[in-house]
């Protein structure tokens, strides 16, 4: 595709969808700017603009297929950072509502890690090989800048999203413009677009919400060599999911890197997962069998990390 010279595309937001948004531009557009509400850690840490990412977070198949090929070097980063190469069918144990099923070799593999260690690898990648790419941070983009083009054959007026307002997050008030051929909005499930676009007299789009009421808690457990020789040898992840109706309980056990393992619970239908840590195992004993109890009842945990 023919550039323009000076052609520029702004992404707001540089979480997983920006960065991915990112990878694709960079090859269409002579600049690619990201602006991040957030500072980003220099390590794999977690950071506020993404609260979600000390959740366990599966990738799936497909989307590591389109990752990886996306981000060639994203595998042996995330493998030199600790992250498991599982295959998704035989090294996982699933109990679904008819009991357990069937383990075989799938070839399906996908890479195990926490989300924190998937967002750092994909924007050093870009970091280090895409010189086009921006990034802007500690930065809060607070509108849109909107002209009135004149249409030629038309007595007609079109309105043009042209850029961006933003303010440094230091300064408060002061805000600056930012004008770019393309604007992509990856902020998030909090995006202020539909706000902004009605703030200048244009629709807001239609939303449909269906809420689940879904509630999670995540863990990360350390597990001691003789719980792992008993329990884990034949299995690297694994999910215990709900049983309608009568048991709207889930949870999952996944392996991240410094052979820790989050576990993950979830219930559905309100019967929201403790955070209290007193409660926690409770609720996994209450899971629909007992495999996962058995499995962490000895590990060590980190007592800091209950997160709904
Ligand atoms: C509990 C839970 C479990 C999940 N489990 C999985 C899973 O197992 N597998 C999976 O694939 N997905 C999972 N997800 C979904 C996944 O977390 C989201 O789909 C994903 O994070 C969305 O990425 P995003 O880049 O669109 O948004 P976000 O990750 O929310 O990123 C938005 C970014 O925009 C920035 N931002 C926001 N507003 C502004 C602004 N005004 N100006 C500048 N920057 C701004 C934020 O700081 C942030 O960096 C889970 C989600 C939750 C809540």
């Amino acid at each position: 595709m023919k550039q323009p010279p000076e052609s520029k595309a702004v992404i707001i937001g540089g979480g997983r969808a920006g960065l991915m948004a990112t990878r694709v531009l960079c090859n269409h557009f002579v600049h690619v700017i990201v602006v991040e509400r957030d500072v980003y850690p220099d390590g794999i840490s977690p950071r506020n603009g993404t609260p979600q990412s000390n959740q366990v977070h599966v990738l799936l198949l497909k989307g590591k297929q389109i990752l990886t090929d996306l981000f060639p070097d994203l595998e042996r980063n995330l493998l030199s950072n600790g992250a498991h190469k599982i295959d998704l069918i035989a090294d996982a144990k699933y109990h679904l509502a008819t009991g357990w099923s069937l383990t075989f070799d799938s070839k399906m593999t996908t890479l195990a890690c926490t989300r924190q260690l998937l967002e750092y690898a994909m924007r050093k990648e870009l970091m280090t090989n895409f010189s086009n790419v921006e990034f802007i941070e500690n930065t809060r983009v607070t509108g849109l800048l909107l002209d009135l083009i004149e249409e030629e054959e038309k007595d007609n007026k079109r309105r043009l999203v042209r850029g961006i307002k933003t303010v440094h997050r230091g300064s408060k008030t002061e805000t600056k413009n930012m004008y770019a051929e393309l604007i992509v909005d990856t902020s998030g499930r909090n995006s202020e677009t539909p706000k902004w676009l009605e703030d200048m007299g244009l629709d807001r789009p239609k939303e449909t919400r269906i809420n689940s009421y879904i509630g999670y808690s995540t863990r990360r457990f350390k597990i001691p060599p003789s719980i792992a020789n008993q329990h884990l040898s034949d299995w690297k992840a694994m999910i215990i999911f709900t049983k309608p109706p009568t048991n709207p309980r889930m949870g999952i056990i996944y392996p991240v890197e410094g052979n820790n393992r989050l576990v993950g619970l979830l219930g559905i239908g309100k019967t929201y997962p403790p955070v209290k840590e007193s409660e926690f195992m409770k609720y996994v004993q209450d899971l629909e069998v007992r495999d996962m109890y058995e499995a962490i009842k000895g590990a060590e945990h980190d007592c800091t990390k209950i997160i709904l």
